[in-house]
């Protein structure tokens, strides 16, 4: 009845996605200290009154739960193990975990540090199906920040949210049940479905309202769309008996919210047949460097990041990112920092997806050190005019020549090796052999 189906709904059956990280901090202060894998592990206050923020699955498997007293967690789990939370570290995961939702789609809403809404209905012209953009987002954030999560997918917030929910991992009588990862709520099953699930399920029923709601003998949802909003709005306030009744058949207008200030400008192009090689990948980046210049120049802007999004027939993905000590808005520089990103990607299966993205942005009147190739010299005078034009595509030549080398020395050219030489450390080696094959003295 739930389903991850292979091809799933259309956009416009499940536009909305939200996805949110699997025990948040935890998961950070694991991958932080491997040897607490395996191990019941909180965040939270470790004195008297403590409460715990995140407890990893291990914990929960002894009924730990988050906004549980930490007293009480110890006595469930004596063996429990509880940290302090370091905001700081799980800002930076918080901020790649953006940066992977970014490249989908900048239409999304951030609630807290690992939970995100996306509007998915401009991905419709891309030809993007819910159910891979899901696919494709758990799999980025499994691979490059080493984290799970569970992607919810619904016609409305309402049912995307308790989606993500049932496709999470859960416990049963101490055992862990793997979630399926991906959950759609289709239309068809959708009222019978979220009849069943218990008031504290829904938004903004908090164990407070639960307890007045049971009292009044409202148990279910099913319950709650019995009883009329006037009813329900002398025991739990107007505004939250107009939710409660909307949510209880189903409806939820609420929009995304989309945080406009602009970070990135991208292009992204799903093809109608894969690439194959790097040759093929080179020539297409070109165009899309083209596309991305332009709407820097349109904008005023010039950025300092690049970043390449390769996504595989298998429907892994990979990105890389360069920030330059320069800013860019030009097809030239895009295009050269975008090749020398995507040779630094094995390319072990057929490209369907490429992406080039700039971000980090610079004003351009204060951009001291813009890579530029096409100079507008204030001189009237043809000659010196001339000879400034020459004398700054050469600096511009040389600074992105040294850029070019340190994408190469960071990445390596794992392109030009093949998988099996490419170990669970694949870069690191990947590196080493591109600094002895390619490195200062090599042509370009
Ligand atoms: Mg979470």
């Amino acid at each position: 009845m739930l389903i991850s189906p292979s091809e799933g709904p259309s956009v416009d059956e499940a536009p909305l996605l939200h996805i949110d990280l699997d025990a948040f901090f935890a998961s950070v202060e694991i991958l932080d200290d491997p040897s607490l894998k395996g191990k019941p592990v909180c965040v939270g206050g470790v004195g008297e009154r403590g409460v715990i923020a995140s407890a990893s699955y291990e914990a929960r498997r002894f009924g730990v739960r988050s906004a549980m007293a930490s007293v009480v967690a110890r006595r469930l789990c004596p063996d429990l193990i509880v940290l302090p939370g370091r905001f700081d570290r799980y800002e930076v995961y918080s901020r790649q975990f953006h940066d992977v939702v970014r490249d989908l789609t900048p239409d999304f809403e951030s609630l807290g540090l690992d939970e995100v809404f996306c509007d998915l209905r401009s991905l419709r012209r891309l030809n993007v199906r819910p159910i891979e953009a899901a696919a494709g987002l758990r799999s980025r954030i499994a691979d490059e920040l080493g984290l799970l999560c569970g992607v919810g997918l619904g016609r409305n917030k309402l049912f995307a949210k308790l989606a993500s929910k049932k496709s999470k991992p859960h416990v049963v009588d101490g055992r862990l049940v793997e979630g399926p990862g991906v959950v759609w709520v289709s239309p068809d099953i959708e009222q019978e479905w979220l009849r069943e699930l218990p008031v504290s399920a829904l938004w903004g029923v908090g164990p407070a309202t639960a307890a007045k709601l049971e009292k009044l003998g409202l148990h279910w949802v099913r319950d709650l769309a019995r009883v009329d909003e006037l009813t329900l709005a002398a025991h739990v306030g107007a505004s939250m008996a107009a939710s409660l009744a909307a949510y209880a058949v189903g409806e939820d207008r609420r929009e995304v919210i989309v945080d406009r200030e602009m970070k990135s400008v991208g292009h992204d192009q799903t093809f109608a047949r894969s690439l194959e090689g790097i040759d093929q990948l080179t020539q297409t980046a070109k165009g899309h460097a083209a596309v991305v210049a332009r709407a820097l120049r349109s904008q005023g802007r010039v950025a300092r990041t690049i970043t390449v999004v390769v996504r595989f027939d298998d429907l892994t993905s990979v990105s890389r990112s360069q920030t330059l000590s320069f800013g860019v808005d030009d097809e030239v520089a895009i295009a050269a920092i975008a090749e020398a990103l995507l040779q630094s990607v094995d390319l072990h299966h057929a490209v369907r997806l490429l992406g080039i993205h700039a971000s980090s942005f610079l004003e351009r009147e204060n951009n001291q050190m813009q890579l530029t190739f096409a100079i507008e010299a204030s001189s009237d005078n043809a000659r010196e005019r001339a000879a400034i034009v020459s004398r700054e595509r050469q600096i511009s030549h040389e600074a992105l020549r040294d850029a070019v080398d340190e994408v190469r020395q960071r990445f390596g050219r794992a392109a030009l090796g093949t998988a099996s030489e490419l170990s669970e450390h694949g870069v690191e080696i990947a590196t080493q052999r591109g600094r002895h094959a390619f490195g200062p003295e090599a042509r370009d």
